[in-house]
């Protein structure tokens, strides 16, 4: 079908970096086997808070030039996962970082936060019917720790997936097309503290301070993950590649990193997910180890 692969994932996430900390390894691996991977940014990251000192000027109290700093950044952690099919909602510099939940810039015009949700979800719309991808990744109703851009994002990217299958929509545009399986990105509570007590039995690494369980975005009780994805040796490499090449937003060292916050958490080179909707594809209690399992390629 369009002479693309025959399994074919959507990510749909908020900022560049957010795609290489939740789902380094899983675009890897698929992108390894031939996958078609889309990974769709909402926004350009513009309200992030940059890491090393040299590069400061770029942020948007400043210069306000970091947007196309971290297109540059995206590109690049996107080359060392191997994906070649990144695209930002609408096209780039369409939506703006919202900033944090509360800050001023949630309502400037343009900022992602603001847009109208049918309006935004079109543009995702003509990717899901011209892709026709089996499987979506985003983020839960939350965003997963109540970024509005991330809950935006998952508004979104749900709405779009509704719209898409809808044959009494834009009929014109694109066959309809219904998406066989939608996960949100999680990590099990038991992960996280594991993580996390082996950041402290470290000494922090080079950070001041760790963060704490409850900082990871998606941390849910392990019984509701539903699949897992991990264990190649190279797919962890080239997420800690990817990470790194986001060098405004993270610091990595070794099995660990921080944001502009400064605090070390572990680096997660197995990824969780819950599915939320379509038929699993593993027995009742037991985790998935395929995203596509299930799925009539
Ligand atoms: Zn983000």
């Amino acid at each position: 079908m369009n002479g693309l692969p025959a399994r074919r994932l959507l990510l749909v996430h908020a900022h560049p970096d957010d795609e290489s900390i939740n789902n380094g390894v899983t675009m890897a691996k698929y992108a390894a086997e031939g996958a078609h991977v889309t990974l769709v940014t909402c926004t350009l990251g513009e309200e992030g808070e940059v890491i090393p000192p040299g590069l400061a000027h770029l942020a948007a109290d400043r210069d306000d030039a970091l947007g196309p700093h971290r297109v540059g950044e995206l590109a690049a952690a996107m080359a060392e996962l191997g994906v070649t099919d990144h695209r930002f909602l609408g096209g780039a510099g369409r939506f703006r970082d919202s900033g944090m939940m509360g800050a001023p810039q949630n309502t400037r015009p343009g900022a992602f936060w603001s847009a109208d949700v049918d309006e935004a979800a079109g543009h995702l719309v003509e990717v899901i019917r011209e892709v026709r991808p089996q499987v979506l990744v985003t983020y839960d109703p939350d965003g997963g720790y109540g970024h509005p851009d991330h809950i935006q994002a998952h508004r979104v990217a749900t709405r779009a997936a509704e719209l898409a299958a809808d044959p009494g929509h834009r009929p014109g545009a694109g066959e309809p097309h219904r998406i066989a399986k939608t996960y949100w990105n999680r990590v099990p509570l038991s992960v996280a503290e594991e993580g996390f007590a082996r950041l402290r039995a470290s000494g922090a690494g080079p950070f001041p301070g760790t963060a704490s369980p409850q900082d990871v975005p998606g941390v849910v009780d392990d019984g509701r993950i539903t699949a897992e994805i991990g264990g190649e040796e190279a797919h962890a490499a080239a997420k800690t590649a990817a990470m790194r090449a986001h060098a405004t937003q993270i610091a990595v060292d070794g099995p660990f990193f921080a944001l502009s916050n400064d605090l070390g958490q572990p680096l997660f080179v197995r990824e969780y997910y819950e599915l939320v909707a379509g038929r699993p594809g593993a027995p009742a209690g037991e985790r998935e180890r395929d995203l596509f399992a299930g799925v009539d390629a």
